[in-house]
């Protein structure tokens, strides 16, 4: 692949792998390689009377936070293999096929695993 190409796609890569992290730092704390969600904290404002609904809110809330943070870490892995890639000098080569994978396709999504052949055989 060519070097300026590259070059850009791994600013994409540090730049979102930046956003990520501080996306999750908001939800979630750090333990080691991995996040963990952390529990909103219960509003004090809460009114006598409604402690059951409140407690409901926040299992919700809580439940809905999970997924989020689990997004983001997938996304953030993701992020982290395709920058080990470029270091390692394998970038762009689909895992499955070892061909290369398509210039377009690495523009959009540059943490594309697969090449566009690949995706449609095996309907990734
Ligand atoms: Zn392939």
């Amino acid at each position: 692949m060519e070097k300026e190409l590259l070059e850009k796609i791994k600013k994409q890569l540090l730049e979102e792998e930046r956003s990520l992290v501080s996306q999750l730092s908001k939800i979630a704390k750090r333990e080691g390689q991995d996040w963990e969600p952390k529990y909103p904290e219960f509003r004090e404002e809460s009114s006598p009377g409604s402690w059951k609904d409140e407690i409901s809110d926040e299992v919700e809330e809580f439940s809905h936070l999970v997924s989020i943070e689990k997004a983001l870490e997938e996304k953030l892995k993701k992020v982290k293999k395709a920058l080990k890639k470029i270091e390692e000098g394998n970038f762009g080569n689909c895992e499955l096929c070892q061909k290369e994978i398509e210039r377009e396709r690495l523009k959009v999504n540059p943490t594309a695993e697969t090449c566009i052949t690949c995706l449609k055989k095996y309907e990734l």
